[in-house]
């Protein structure tokens, strides 16, 4: 079978077959990983590698502090308010899909919320640009890096003049990309990093000092880097699972692993450009290099494709239940192997079709 999965998605088999030998025993320690104790010196060092490791692949200086919380992004989402919206402040937040209009709808909770730039109109198919200057007391700008749903991406980000926070959920270590520019960075697990039950916060120490500071522990950013991650029992597991996609993705390099997904992306495009069947409506310069969606021309052939494809062992391509069509999701998992054999199937399809 072929995952092509948007979240939970495909795991490394290596990875795979590590954890189960580790849910059995961890490193002759006499017990399962599901087990080790979260204030033992056996989790102490899997949280400093997993730390240590994220600062590597983002190339991030000790400026930085990596946080492991759980509630994944939905809980950011009321988090970064939480901590960072005080004072009677604003925040601006861009408007570029679902997950974004989500994080503003939870912000508004907190504060008042500005949208600069919004491409609902454009049912979220391009990347929204900020028109007018950003007023330079607002606390923070929030952006959603990839946009999981509608398949469009950022690859130029804005400059901005105040803190600049992202959620990467999506496409975080799928690319090589200036992340000391960031102030704020948040993804879930499941996707590029490790299994659910965590997301990863990345956050700049001098943010940290401008953070509420009247919060319960478990809701504070600055508690949190101040017990290293461990002000409740942490998801050890989770966070086992992110180590080892990290240990995984550092053999190969942030470098070569964005390589290997433009040249994924590029070839999904090439043949849905090409189709006389498929079609992507993301215009070039706003597609997305980790989820790619698309249609049929005729729509009435989605559920045969559907079919079909999953007869040839491909599963997870349905599009979001928001938008109908399909969603092939490339994260650093998927190979170009799998790439080539799902567009054989694709290609396939559209033979027997054109056969009648
Ligand atoms: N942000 C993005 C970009 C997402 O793709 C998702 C979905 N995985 C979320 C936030 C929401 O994450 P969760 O389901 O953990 O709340």
């Amino acid at each position: 079978m072929l995952n092509f999965g948007a979240g939970p998605a495909r795991l490394p088999l290596e990875i795979s077959r590590q954890l189960s030998q580790d849910i059995i025993e961890y490193q002759q320690t006499g017990l399962s990983i599901l087990e080790l104790p979260h204030r033992g010196e056996a989790f102490g060092k899997i949280l400093s590698e997993a730390n240590a490791l994220v600062k590597k692949l983002m190339q991030l200086n000790d400026d930085y502090e990596v946080l492991w919380m759980q509630g994944g992004g939905r809980m950011q989402f009321a988090l970064l308010p939480m901590n960072l919206l005080h004072s009677g402040r604003s925040a601006g937040y861009i408007d570029s899909g679902h997950w974004a209009s989500e994080a503003i709808r939870y912000a508004r909770h907190y504060g008042t919320i500005m949208v600069p730039a919004s491409s609902r109109e454009q049912h979220y198919h391009t990347i929204p640009q900020i028109r007018e200057a950003i007023p330079e007391d607002w606390a923070y700008l929030h952006i959603t890096s990839n946009n999981t749903i509608y398949g469009t991406q950022y690859h130029h980000f804005p400059d901005s003049p105040v803190p600049l926070v992202a959620d990467m959920s999506s496409d975080i270590f799928s690319r090589r990309i200036n992340f000391s520019s960031f102030d704020l960075i948040y993804a879930v697990a499941q996707k590029n990093l490790g299994v659910a039950g965590v997301t990863m916060v990345v956050v700049k120490k001098s943010l940290l000092q401008q953070a509420a500071d009247n919060l319960p522990g478990i809701l504070s950013y600055r508690e949190m880097a101040a017990k290293n991650s461990l002000v409740n029992t942490p998801p050890v597991f989770a966070i086992y699972s992110c180590l080892l996609t990290l240990r995984w993705m550092d053999s190969m390099g942030l470098d070569k692993l964005d390589q290997l997904n433009r040249h994924k992306a590029a070839l999904m495009y090439a043949f849905l450009d090409e189709s006389g069947l498929f079609e992507c409506l993301i215009p070039t310069e706003f597609r997305s290099n980790m989820n790619i969606c698309f249609r049929m021309k005729d729509e009435q052939l989605t559920g045969h494709f559907l079919d079909y494809a999953s007869s040839a062992g491909i599963q997870g391509i349905s599009g979001h239940r928001s938008t109908g069509g399909f969603r092939v999701s490339l994260y650093n998992a998927i190979t170009l192997s799998d790439v080539e054999q799902l567009t054989a199937v694709m290609r396939q399809f559209e033979e027997r079709y054109d056969k009648g």
